[in-house]
């Protein structure tokens, strides 16, 4: 238990890809020169083309999931494309198991977006926003808690009595 990462590797697997820049995103698709049909971001009203860094970073509704995230974790981190936000959070002086948490809110967050894209897009379904992101915290608040019983738990209660005090119901 101890050596298992907190993020799921599915989760890792969508970040390694998000961090590549090799999710099909519609730019990339045009770049492979492969047709798509509208090549706008399906997420929200801009009439921009859907980059990697525009549906991470710069819409609307990537930004109203990572800001609420931000609030909930009470931590500060900028608008920025994964890989900046992973070398961010490298240099950090956080604990380890904090950079690691951090590390797998935000691939979380990804691995959501892409989802909420790939829903709207394939399948014409609407995921809340606010939806998402008590599906990400549920997700990383049941990640951390199975640290209970391991000797991160010094750092977990660290963690959750200094920076998230909102989690620190699952380190009693
Ligand atoms: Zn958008």
């Amino acid at each position: 238990m101890q050596s298992q990462s907190v993020s799921l590797p599915r989760q890792r697997f969508t970040m390694w890809l998000a961090t590549q820049k090799r999710l099909l995103t519609k730019e990339r698709l045009l770049n492979m020169k492969i047709q798509v049909d509208d090549s706008k971001c399906c997420l929200c009203q801009d009439t921009v083309m859907e980059t990697n860094k525009h549906l991470f970073v710069d819409c609307e509704y990537a930004t109203k999931v990572r800001d609420a995230l931000l609030s909930w974790s009470n931590i500060n981190l900028p608008a920025s494309e994964l890989n900046n936000i992973l070398e961010l959070i490298k240099k950090k002086h956080w604990k380890k198991f904090k950079k690691e948490v951090v590390a797998a809110l935000w691939g979380a967050m990804v691995n959501h977006i892409w989802k909420a894209r790939n829903w709207k897009q394939f399948k014409g379904v609407s995921l809340q926003h606010s939806d998402i992101v008590k599906e990400i915290i549920r997700k990383i608040v049941g990640r951390i808690e199975m640290y209970k019983d391991s000797k991160e738990l010094l750092e977990v209660e660290v963690f959750g009595r200094i920076y998230v005090p909102r989690i620190s119901f699952v380190l009693v």
